[in-house]
């Protein structure tokens, strides 16, 4: 499995660390579709995020 055609960038929205091989979430905005990625330690606490594309704000 390889990942290196994938170029973006993947942090997590909450807390903004690097989470690529880390065990994070990946979810589309409900409103925008965008890609959204949230670490494994937000997920726990269920942290809001906050698209970067169109501001949505969500559990
Ligand atoms: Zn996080
Ligand atoms: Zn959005």
């Amino acid at each position: 499995m390889s990942e290196s055609n994938q170029r973006a960038r993947r942090t997590c929205v909450s807390c903004g660390i690097n989470i690529s091989g880390t065990n994070a979430a990946a979810f589309k905005c409900p409103d925008c579709g965008a890609q959204i990625y949230r670490c494994a330690k937000c997920r726990k606490q269920s942290n809001l995020y906050n698209c970067p594309d169109c501001g949505f704000e969500g559990p």
